[in-house]
């Protein structure tokens, strides 16, 4: 087993599981319910963390995380043609193209 991603942020935790799982990669969340238990443990290790069960897919695991994290990044957008805000993501207008 092999910690691949930890964040405080928990949705971002819960979307790179369901991607990883979505792709086949055996996975699992530590702390999940560790907020609100923290008590002497500092904030930091109470983050829930992403594991892999298998260290064989840390290499592609490791892929998929960076990429989510490039399109996160990409600002949104506004169509020039009809005012439409666009995620970063996509390239042409979701309403007109
Ligand atoms: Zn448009």
């Amino acid at each position: 087993m092999i910690k691949l991603f930890t964040s405080e942020n928990r949705l971002k935790v819960w979307q790179i599981k369901e991607m990883l799982e979505e792709a086949g990669i055996p996975c699992f969340i530590k702390n999940e319910y560790a907020i609100g238990g923290a008590g002497e443990i500092a904030p930091f290790d109470a983050w829930p963390e992403v594991w892999l069960t298998d260290d064989e897919w840390l290499n592609r695991a490791e892929k998929m995380v960076a990429e989510l994290e490039v399109d996160d990044a990409k600002p949104s957008w506004v169509c020039k043609e009809c005012g439409e805000r666009n995620e970063g993501t996509f390239a042409i207008c979701w309403r007109c193209n």
